[in-house]
Formats: C-alpha cells, sequence, structure tokens
C-alpha cells in the first residue's frame, strides 16, 4: 500500500486529516497523551527535551503540523490561552525601548496589556487607523519594531488595509502581526499575502464549542521558534486534554464558518432594515466601509458582527428579551452569543476613549452560531420591540 500523505491540497481535508499518523490497528483518533514527561531525557536543544511544558506532547505535534498546513505557514504553536499566544509574541519580537503601532480598537485583552502592562516593561505602542495608511508613516519611530492588527476588529468589526500592512512592514523592516480569531484560515490566510505571524484566540472558532481556553501562534520556522522559546519560558503551555479537543473542534471548522458566514450576513441584512437599528457593522453588508477590501481578500465575512440601538436603553431592553443567544463573553461556537463590549471586553478603555470610538453602552456585539437562521432573525426581531 502506498505511503498516507500529510496533507492534501483542499482547507477541508487538511482540516480532518492534516499532520495525523496512523499505525497498523492503531486508533483512529490520537488520543489523550496524560503524562507530563517522556523516556528520553536528553535532546540537543531544550526545546526538544520531552516536557508537557515545552508543548512537544505528540498531541501538541498534530496540531502544530495541521495549524501549519491549514494556514499555508511553515510551523505552527498552541498556547494556553489566546493571550498566552498574543503576549508571547509581542515579546518574543520586542523588547525594553522597542515602539510597535498597533490598530486603535484592538480586543480589550491585548488593548489593556498593551497600555496598562508593556509600558511597565519598556514597550512603547502608537495606535494607528489599520483601514487608513495615510498616517503611518508619522507614527514611525527608529525603534518601531513591528505593526499589529487584527483581520476583522473586536468589535467594530474594521477591515484594515492588509496589503499596505505587508508592504509598509517589508519598507520598514517591522514584523507584521495579525489576530485572525474573527475570520478564521477558512475565510482568510494571512501568510498568503505576506503577513509575518498569525495569531489566533484558539478558544474561539478553531475549537467552536466554547469548552476550552487555547490560543495558536503561525509563521516561518525562524519566527516561531523564536515565540516557542518565549511561551515556554513563560510557561503557557496547553493542556493535552485541551489539545485534544481542539483537534476534534477543528474537523467541523470549515463547515460551522459556512453556516455562521450565511447566518451572519442574513441577520446583518435584517437589522441594517430594522427602525430601532442605528448601525449595523459587518463587511459583508454591500455599503460597509470594509465591504470592498473583505470582498477582495476574504472567501467569507465571518460570523461576527455588532449594531448600534437608537439608545442605550434599548440595547438593556433587547439584552433582557433574546431568548436564542445566550448573553454571555466570548464568540466563535456554535451557539449564538451577545454581549455589550463596553461592559465587558472593553470595560477597561476609559469611557471617553470608547465614547470617541463608538464602543458606546448602546453598541452590542453578536457572535452568530449554527441554530436555525429564521428562529434566529424572528428572535432579533421580538427582542428588539415593535418597530
Ligand atoms: N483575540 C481576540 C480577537 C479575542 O476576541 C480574544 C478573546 O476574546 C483574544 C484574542 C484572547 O483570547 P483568550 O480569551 O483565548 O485568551
Amino acid at each position: 500500500m502506498s505511503e498516507r500523505p500529510r496533507s492534501f491540497e483542499r482547507i477541508e481535508t487538511n482540516l480532518v486529516h492534516a499532520g495525523a499518523e496512523h499505525d497498523a490497528e492503531g486508533p483512529v483518533i490520537q488520543p489523550v497523551f496524560q503524562t507530563a514527561n517522556y523516556l528520553s531525557p536528553e535532546a540537543d536543544s531544550y526545546e526538544d527535551v520531552r516536557y508537557l511544558r515545552l508543548n512537544n506532547s505528540p498531541n501538541h505535534r498534530l496540531l502544530h503540523e495541521r495549524l501549519a498546513v491549514i494556514e499555508g505557514a511553515e510551523d505552527a504553536l498552541v498556547a494556553a490561552s489566546g493571550m498566552a499566544a498574543v503576549t508571547s509574541t509581542l515579546l518574543a519580537f520586542l523588547e525594553s525601548g522597542d515602539h510597535l503601532l498597533s490598530h486603535r480598537a484592538l480586543y480589550g485583552g491585548t488593548q489593556n496589556f498593551l497600555d496598562f502592562d508593556a509600558p511597565g516593561l519598556g514597550i512603547e505602542h502608537s495606535p494607528i487607523d489599520m483601514a487608513d495608511p495615510s498616517g503611518w508613516e508619522a507614527a514611525l519611530r527608529s525603534t518601531t519594531k513591528m505593526i499589529y492588527v487584527e483581520g476583522v476588529s473586536n468589535p467594530l468589526m474594521e477591515v484594515g488595509d492588509l496589503e499596505a500592512v505587508v508592504e509598509f512592514s517589508r519598507a520598514h523592516g517591522l514584523v507584521s502581526v495579525i489576530d485572525n480569531t474573527f475570520l478564521t484560515p477558512v475565510n482568510f490566510r494571512p501568510a498568503g499575502i505576506g503577513i509575518d505571524v498569525v495569531l489566533h484566540s484558539a478558544t474561539k472558532y478553531l475549537n467552536g464549542h466554547s469548552d476550552i481556553v487555547a490560543g495558536a501562534v503561525v509563521g516561518s520556522s525562524e519566527r516561531i521558534a523564536a515565540v516557542r522559546r518565549r511561551l515556554n519560558h513563560l510557561g503557557g503551555s496547553l493542556d493535552p486534554h485541551a489539545c485534544f479537543l481542539l483537534e476534534r473542534g477543528l474537523k467541523t471548522l470549515a463547515l460551522r464558518v459556512e453556516r455562521q458566514n450565511a447566518n451572519a450576513l442574513r441577520l446583518a441584512e435584517f437589522l441594517s432594515s430594522h427602525p430601532r437599528v442605528e448601525r449595523v457593522n459587518y463587511p459583508g453588508l454591500v455599503g460597509d466601509p470594509g465591504h470592498e477590501r473583505a470582498r477582495r481578500l476574504f472567501s467569507g465575512f465571518g460570523g461576527m458582527l455588532s449594531f448600534c440601538t437608537t439608545t442605550a436603553g434599548q440595547a438593556d431592553e433587547f439584552l433582557r428579551n433574546v431568548h436564542v443567544p445566550l448573553h454571555a463573553v466570548s464568540l466563535g461556537a456554535t451557539e449564538s452569543l451577545v454581549v455589550r463590549p463596553s461592559r465587558t471586553s472593553h470595560v477597561d478603555v476609559p469611557a471617553e476613549e470608547r465614547e470617541r470610538l463608538g464602543i458606546t453602552d448602546a453598541l452590542v456585539r453578536v457572535s452568530v452560531g449554527i441554530e436555525s437562521i429564521d428562529e434566529l432573525v424572528d428572535d432579533f426581531d421580538r427582542a428588539l420591540g415593535p418597530s
């Protein structure tokens, strides 16, 4: 019998099979290797010492290979959470005295790290509008080492000029980093346009079932080796049982995301014609500022949207009355979730700054799940109150 390939042509197939090894009469599914250490104490480098904190169990290795294949990159690394992936990456490429350019409205945890933790480590950042390269040059310093963006930003769903990010980084010798959590490799593979490092909160779509926290970092072998060194020292390794669940979740990623893309588009269209909704942020809508760019770069617009009701009180009422989505933080799972970013992910951003950015108490973020879209639309219609 010919040898089974380790990867295939299409992402749908690779999500199920890439990197899996099958011994004669062995298991179809890789079991959980619930052991902290291995009978192979000596190695040529610290990273190869077989120990669970060093993220090199068979459960980790399978995920690393699968993620690299589906992202079209040389290597990948999983981490104990999305924030472990974000912070290990920042600290792998930045040190005291360095500066980075970062989109002005990022996921709250990342923004908090940049605002409150990084300055104490001597790392400074300047906010840029990732959709408008005209201001980037002015924000550049001689110490700038990185540009950090999100594929679709949280919670305003802005789409950056990602091709300009690549060009600008190359022209100025910066490492380009993208948090691609909202889009997933099913909708967009940033390595394909030349972004250096791709991050995910794998807690979200990659796992997809709201039952673990995990992170992932993808890039060239050299860059992943740098992040691995930092992560191994910081100690953010992913538990093997969480690896097992993440591998299981990945298998259905394409199916879930295709359904979520379709559901989110229908819901965004419905909301944008509702009289109690002032604005809908969703790059799939024809009038959205990011629509043209998203159409060109992405193969789907994603399952995340946000909308502004006419008053904060109406957002309260909606959150109280809605039945199908659960009112909870996080995103990217099978169940729809609704949340008010000003009271959750962005609660630590100063109120005036939130207001200036448009993250008001009237803004509701929706992670659209895989439920019946007819039932979701009816539920939103009822919860928004009479038109
Ligand atoms: N990046 C984005 C875009 C997120 O939305 C989140 C969490 O919500 C994170 C990173 C952090 O991920 P985790 O909660 O897995 O640490």
